[in-house]
């Protein structure tokens, strides 16, 4: 009983694990000069000259428009991005504001695909109409689009460099069964922005907050200087996961964040929380700050930490003492507030440092369209932002971007039902302005 009264009411400073968690803090004022630092980055992405040294790399989409609500139609989309490959029928409802789902496959990638040739994995695929592959791609129109690396611990041999949408055509060629029309791909965060902007047509920001993170917004076409024209708006994938890979961060990075990083088989990509709260723990233990300095072979094993755990351990100290229990670890009640207080340091910060990077884009959006108050709509997906609290983020966002009133709206399906979105807005436009 005083065991646990104590641990309930001590300090991180009384149990000596300040000095670890204090790394992970982010001050309000830090998080602002994290967001100016970004704010140049989208400059020098969407620059002529800057783009190719740039670590944010502004993609320009080639959708010039969101959703006015009119689209309808019957849609195949196909979904490829992070631990699913999905095939979606999709109709568009005008009548109900809706983008339904008719009818779905899905299958889980097989680790030797994701690292197999990329010929293996394109093969066998249904027809699709809207494609979403989520990587960064450099995109010459709405259906060629290079893939510029992996990402996500994807590493399939002979595709980098190459048209994905070409490799498509050619693999499904090679069934001999179907014949493909046209095809629109896109990046899971315009999917995002564009199922949900049928429901809600302030919607002009996608997000996705999971295995990996990146948005997209609409910019003025003024301003992406690398595409011809000067009118109108076109949508750019941001693939901010780049933030910092020319060593501007650095300075907020800890110890952990640059580990995990050299073992990553993508690296580059920040904020994999799980494996810095996993590193944490384990240094802590070795300190002898935690299970009485004894380490179980599941914590020592990297990946056994799964992403859900930080959620789960910070909803109660119930659940994080039977998450230590299945762990294997042999925990004090002091050791359960320990390390609920290091998942949540940790989550924290990486909502923080999301929120900078929102706020940046929202702030900028506003300034763009010379507004003194915008008020607009993210969609949002992400198998961590859907597990999370979101309070956090948005709380930080409130105040790092004061005149801008969020509406975050979570899409369901988004990035495959968003492919078919995007293909109806184009039958849309055409329909309306005819060549
Ligand atoms: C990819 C992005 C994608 C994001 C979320 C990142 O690793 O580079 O293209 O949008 O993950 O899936
Ligand atoms: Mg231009």
């Amino acid at each position: 009983g005083h065991y646990k009264t104590r641990a309930a009411e001590a300090s991180s400073e009384e149990l000596g694990v300040e000095k670890y968690l204090q790394l992970f803090q982010l001050s309000p004022e830090m998080l602002q000069e994290v967001s100016a630092r970004l704010r140049k980055d989208l400059l020098r992405g969407l620059g002529k000259h800057s783009h190719h040294k740039a670590p944010v790399k502004m993609l320009p989409t080639f959708v010039r428009a969101t959703p006015d609500g009119t689209e309808k139609g019957d849609f195949l989309a196909l979904d490829l991005g992070g631990t699913n490959f999905r095939v979606l029928h999709v109709r568009v409802e005008e009548e109900a504001q809706k983008v339904l789902k008719m009818d779905s496959q899905i299958c889980a990638i097989p680790q030797e695909m994701m690292l197999g040739t990329g010929e293996q994995n394109l093969k066998g695929k249904t027809l699709p109409l809207g494609f979403t592959f989520s990587f960064p791609c450099e995109q010459l129109e709405i259906d060629k689009s290079i893939l510029i690396r992996w990402t996500k611990g994807f590493n399939c041999s002979g595709v980098e460099g190459k048209d994905v949408v070409q490799l498509l055509k050619e693999a499904i060629h090679r069934r001999g069964d179907y014949d493909i029309g046209s095809v629109a791909m896109v990046n899971d965060t315009v999917g995002t922005m564009m199922s949900c902007g049928y429901r809600d047509q302030s919607c002009e920001i996608g997000m996705i907050i999971g295995t990996g993170t990146n948005a997209c917004y609409m910019e003025e076409m003024k301003n992406v200087k690398r595409i011809e024209g000067a009118d109108g708006r076109m949508c750019i994938n941001t693939e901010w996961g780049g933030f910092g890979d020319d060593g501007s961060l650095d300075d907020i990075l800890t110890e952990f964040d640059v580990e995990v990083d050299k073992t990553s088989i993508n690296p580059g990509q920040k904020l994999e929380t799980d494996k810095i709260v996993r590193l944490v723990l384990v240094k802590m233990t070795k300190d002898k700050l935690l299970f009485k300095g004894q380490i179980s072979e599941t914590l020592g094993t990297p990946g056994q930490f799964e992403t859900k755990f930080i959620s789960e351990i910070e909803d109660g100290l119930e659940n994080a003492k039977k998450i230590l229990t299945e762990l294997g670890l042999d925990w004090d009640p002091v050791d359960a507030c320990v390390v609920r207080l290091v998942c949540d340091t940790i989550s924290s910060r990486s909502a923080r440092l999301c929120a900078a990077a929102l706020a940046t884009l929202v702030n900028r959006i506003r300034n763009n369209r010379k507004l003194d108050h915008l008020k607009t709509t993210v969609g949002v997906d992400g198998t961590v932002y859907r597990k999370h609290p979101t309070s956090k983020l948005q709380k930080a966002v409130r105040l790092l971007a004061p005149q801008c009133d969020i509406t975050f709206l979570v899409s369901e399906d988004g990035s495959g039902k968003g492919a078919a979105m995007v293909t109806a807005v184009a039958q849309r436009l055409a329909h309306q302005f005819p060549v």
